[in-house]
């Protein structure tokens, strides 16, 4: 019994040795781009892995795109997607009840005013992202500009990633949101969670937005990183396993300014993108957190622990 113990022991010495292997992928991308040219220069010098995404139609959208690309930076299209939830809108706004034809002149107007885009993420966009039949359009369009999708998940049951089936989109999803408020304090304690899910599961991405609490603090955290924590563009996360938690039959295309669902908890005319829903807690953590830290590391842990979490979703939603 002793002597399984000890092959049991170092079995697990042998896995923890081998743990650097699994260090954390943290992707931080700066939305909301194009209008404060100011402090989004401060987020541009920030180091190069640090990526931005542009609005189109921001009255510096042209300029600061070129100046982040020029300096390294990735570069996203930042597109205004509509909320469930009514506030101003920006100019050529995404709808579900879009046509093919108008979604793609919007798209393409983009592409053209954010130069060197390699990605797009959605501006609010609770209504459409929600929208099977609407993201389906936007994939195909962002299949023929071979560009990412990066969900900004303001609501849990975003249909992105059912949308990209059959297209080549790839499409990745935002984990922490950095700045709900702009207290340092807050914005530090994001930044460690958006960390240990990096460490817990392998990659994650922040997003944040270009107000000076927040360059504050990635003056100092991203100049002090753990040593297992590395900052990397949100292309190089693109073959991640994702996990769709959308709901099926929450599916339908919406009437026009008659959205399906509510938001539980919804916005109250706020510009900036943050989640009109919460996102469902991860049920199986507690489970997963009693297994050796080394081991529930491993890819096939995270793999169960990825569909426990799916399960756990389409079962509450
Ligand atoms: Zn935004």
């Amino acid at each position: 019994m002793l002597q399984f113990r000890r092959i049991i022991l170092s079995g697990v010495s042998a896995l923890t040795l081998a743990l650097p292997a699994f260090a954390g992928k943290l992707a931080i991308v700066i939305d909301d781009f194009g209008y404060r040219p100011q402090t989004e220069n401060q987020v541009i010098a920030l180091p190069q892995a640090v990526s931005v995404a542009v609005l189109p139609n921001a009255p510096h959208a042209r300029e600061m795109a070129t100046k982040a690309h020029n300096a390294g930076h990735e570069v996203l299209i930042h597109l205004p997607m509509a909320p469930l939830s009514k506030q101003p809108l920006e100019k050529d706004t995404l709808r579900p009840e879009m046509s093919s034809a108008e979604i793609e002149r919007i798209i393409r107007d983009a592409v053209n005013k954010v130069p060197n885009a390699v990605g797009m993420n959605n501006h609010m966009g609770s209504a459409m992202t929600s929208s099977l039949f609407g993201m389906q359009k936007v994939m195909q369009v962002l299949d023929h500009y071979n560009l990412y999708f990066l969900d900004s998940m303001t609501i849990g049951n975003s249909q992105s990633l059912r949308a990209a089936s059959g297209t080549s989109v790839k499409v990745i999803k935002r984990k922490v949101f950095l700045d709900d408020t702009q207290n340092e304090a807050d914005i530090r304690y994001q930044f460690n969670r958006a960390i240990a899910l990096a460490r817990r599961n392998g990659s994650a991405i922040a997003i944040g937005h270009p107000h000076p609490a927040t360059v504050r603090v990635l003056q100092q955290m991203v100049y002090n990183l753990p040593p297992d924590i590395t900052l990397v563009r949100p292309s190089s996360l693109l073959n991640e396993p994702q996990v769709d938690t959308s709901t099926p039959g929450q599916t339908a295309p919406t009437a026009p300014g008659k959205p399906a669902t509510a938001p539980r908890n919804p916005f109250r005319g706020v510009k900036v993108c943050r989640p009109e829903q919460p996102l469902q807690p991860v049920y199986a953590s507690r489970f997963f957190e009693t297994v050796g830290e080394s081991i529930a590391r491993s890819n096939l842990v995270n793999y169960f622990r990825n569909q426990w979490q799916g399960w756990e979703q389409s079962r509450k939603s």
